[in-house]
């Protein structure tokens, strides 16, 4: 019986490749979304397992950031690139999702998660969440939280300001660019909450200051942060 699954397995895949959205490889029977060679290639940061490394040194001095971490580096080229590029950009869900669920296993082995109340994904301005369709951020949170078992909480922060693309800007008029973008919509519901921030990359850290900003005027709130990638400035 399992051969006959096999030869109707084999025949789906003709008909309907299964590509590995790193490098676009046909994928084996026993992988799903990106095929080994690429899943050990990432390059992993391993910065929960670290305090003071350089993700949370990208916060001090700017805002009270518990701790911080991403997943791999955002290097010009990588996998991780192409697999972040697929989910942000031709909405592929799983991709976060699956990436979330990969990186949440982690932080929770590591102890990383283990006074985290929440989590709470980036928001984007309604106007851009309808023209992109989705939140990245939502996706990640998705599958983090699936491998924590902690709860996403998606309603109480949002994004009030659309601001413009940030990319040929300096560092201060990005900063003067995201103040008070945010707003808190619940903050009783958060109250005494240790927050966990999710993004899809960090380059400045500005956003994630921003919402961070916001989140610590609540009574008895800690904020910590996790990225899928960090670019290495
Ligand atoms: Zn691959």
């Amino acid at each position: 019986m399992s051969y006959l699954y096999d030869i109707w397995d084999d025949f789906i895949s003709l008909l309907f490749p299964r590509l590995c959205y790193a490098c676009g490889d046909h994928l084996l029977r026993n992988e799903n979304l990106i095929c080994t060679q690429c899943y050990i290639s990432i390059p992993r940061t391993n910065y929960h397992l670290t305090a003071d490394n350089p993700v949370e040194q990208l916060f001090w001095g700017r805002c009270q950031i518990s701790r911080a971490a991403a997943f791999s580096f955002y290097n010009k080229g990588s996998r991780i690139r192409k697999l972040i590029h697929n989910l942000k950009y031709k909405g592929i869900s799983e991709v976060g999702h699956e990436l979330g669920r990969i990186y949440g296993q982690a932080l929770g082995n590591s102890g990383f998660t283990e006074t985290i109340d929440i989590i709470i994904p980036v928001p984007l301005h309604p106007l851009k969440q309808r023209e992109r369709g989705f939140n990245q951020s939502e996706y990640i949170s998705k599958g983090l939280a699936e491998t924590t078992g902690l709860p996403v909480e998606r309603s109480s922060l949002v994004r009030i300001t659309l601001s413009d693309t940030q990319t040929k800007r300096s560092r201060y008029e990005r900063w003067m660019n995201v103040e008070g973008i945010f707003a808190v919509t619940d903050p009783e519901k958060l109250k005494g909450k240790h927050i966990l921030l999710i993004d899809d990359v960090i380059t400045t850290g500005s956003t994630l200051e921003a919402c961070a900003d916001e989140l610590l005027k609540i009574e008895n709130v800690k904020v910590s942060v996790a990225a899928l990638a960090v670019a290495v400035q």
